[in-house]
């Protein structure tokens, strides 16, 4: 059953020559050329000849990795196409090394149907220059009283079930999803957030919200709706993914729960593995994202457990916005960050150059993990597998400018960073989908 689509492209024919291929699934790091041809790789090894009018590429002092796969993009389609559409956001993502994305369902309308989804379908199918692949709502228009037609939207190629942007308020609404999502095969994907501790929030509570007197949203707020989730999973002996964990008590009930045997997988993402909410002090509306940016200890256990493999994944929560939902006071801006083409750069430059995590585990996290998660074969670097793959140059470093995304919208916490790590190709698909300029 296919999971995503894309838009037909030729398939690649090149010569990777020199790179540094890091392939943990395969148990690889060492220089090697990769020859793809039409589309698949076709060898691996050193000293390959580039095949009659074969394109070489020049990748000495490059890393080469199997591409990334983000569990968690907001392609914002149907409805808001004026902040990204499918192939404004796949370029973005091939572009961040990526060679599949899935689309959340919090969209005008919701992805609430297989009418609605199908459509979805034909656009990526015309549009996407990565594989896209699209998430259900669990509810109705995600007004978390209806469950949808899940089997229904299974059939139509749904990859899992979520009503991210809105939680499941009640335990009997979790219970429900979980048993309805089993029958279909699919998983329930949770945006934990108790609403009652959430209300008025605008920034995570703690030291740093009290000095600028704005809305704290408690970790608890995150913490307690995990906590309950993981409870009626166990009851029903029910698989369940948790979007974006940001704070150390949330973690502390997922070690319990893994250790106790429940299927539960987990994402994190870039910001919240590397910024903290100190940095909200710039009151730059780009740092405002729920769940909100949290405390130093936070971070620091959030990379630990990216280490361990507690957090399985990396996953973007790339959310774009157009400008007159930023450009206002801290207070009234929308929530949430772009962040499909800084997502390596940003993790490589502060945990990997720094030591706090390793390169194998960062691509296992970024690539083969996730495409796990989505069900979905892990991209690999060995003959006969299709050429999902990204070349990047470590060397170089780049600031971080407004102007410079190929999303539509360039809310991201990032501009003005200046960041380690540039993807210079990705092949999605067997696809050239990425080239940057020499
Ligand atoms: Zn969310
Ligand atoms: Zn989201």
């Amino acid at each position: 059953m296919e999971r995503t689509w894309h838009k037909p492209l030729p398939a690649a024919d090149l010569l990777i020559r020199g790179g540094r291929v890091v392939d943990p699934l395969c148990g690889v790091d060492a220089a090697q050329d990769v020859l793809v041809k039409r589309g698949k790789i076709a060898e691996t090894g050193k000293g390959l000849a580039a095949p009659k009018g074969a394109r070489e590429v020049d990748a000495d002092g490059m890393l080469v990795l199997p591409g990334f796969v983000d569990l968690h993009t907001h392609l914002r389609v149907p409805g808001r196409e004026h902040e990204e559409d499918v192939a404004s956001g796949t370029l973005a993502a091939a572009a961040g090394g990526y060679v599949k994305v899935f689309s959340m369902a919090n969209t005008d309308p919701v992805i609430d149907t297989a009418v609605v989804l199908r459509g979805l379908v034909g656009t990526a199918r015309a549009e996407a220059v990565v594989p896209a692949g699209f998430y259900a709502a669990v509810t109705r228009g995600l007004k978390g009283e209806r469950l949808t037609e899940m089997a229904e939207l299974a059939e139509a190629g749904a990859v899992a079930f979520s009503d991210d942007g809105r939680p499941l308020a009640t335990a009997a609404l979790v219970r429900r999803a979980l048993q309805y999502a089993r029958i279909t095969g699919r998983t329930v994907a949770i945006h934990a957030q108790d609403d009652s501790l959430f209300k008025g929030g605008q920034m995570h509570e703690g030291p740093a919200s009290a000095r600028l007197g704005l809305g704290g949203i408690p970790s608890l707020c995150e913490s307690l709706d995990v906590a309950r989730a993981l409870e009626v999973a166990a009851y029903e002996e029910a698989p369940l993914h948790v979007h974006h964990v940001s704070c150390s008590a949330t973690l502390e009930h997922l070690r319990r729960a893994k250790a106790a045997g429940l299927k539960v997988t987990v994402e994190a993402t870039p910001h919240h593995l590397t910024m903290t909410d100190e940095a909200v002090s710039s009151l730059d509306s780009n740092l405002k994202m729920n769940p909100p940016l949290r405390e130093e200890a936070d971070r620091q256990a959030l990379v630990e457990a990216l280490q361990s493999g507690l957090v399985d994944c990396v996953a973007t929560d790339h959310a774009p916005h157009a400008p007159m939902s930023k450009d206002v006071p801290f207070e009234e801006a929308a929530f949430g960050t772009t962040g499909l083409e800084t997502a390596f750069a940003v993790l490589y430059t502060d945990l990997v150059k720094k030591g706090a995590l390793d390169l194998g585990t960062l691509v296992t996290r970024m690539s083969q993990a996730p495409a796990a998660i989505a069900g979905v074969e892990p991209p690999a670097i060995r003959p006969g597998a299709v050429a999902d793959l990204c070349v990047v140059d470590p060397r170089a470093t780049w600031t971080v400018t407004g102007d410079g995304f190929k999303s539509r919208s360039s809310n991201s916490a990032f501009v003005g960073r200046q960041l380690s790590g540039r993807v210079r190709l990705t092949l999605a698909a067997g696809r050239l989908a990425w080239e940057a300029d020499a």
